[in-house]
């Protein structure tokens, strides 16, 4: 076995690692986008909000904080 073939493996390895990585840290990206992006419905007014800007009061989401306090 040539010094070659021995590069052209090492090289496929550490491609295959880093299409690995990379692989692996979008899916964690689109699992944050995906949570973050979660549409809920506001218990008062029944406005669409994302859940990360939603109030949460007594297990209830709310669009605003007027609206929480008709919890
Ligand atoms: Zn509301």
């Amino acid at each position: 076995m040539g010094i070659t073939k021995i590069l052209i493996i090492a090289l496929l390895v550490w491609v295959a690692f880093k299409v690995y990585s990379f692989v692996k840290s979008r899916s964690k990206n689109s699992d944050d986008n995906r949570l973050n992006k979660k549409i809920i419905p506001c218990s008062f007014c029944k406005t669409h909000v994302p859940l990360a800007s939603a109030i949460k009061v007594k297990n209830k989401y709310f669009c605003s904080v007027d609206h929480s306090k008709n919890a």
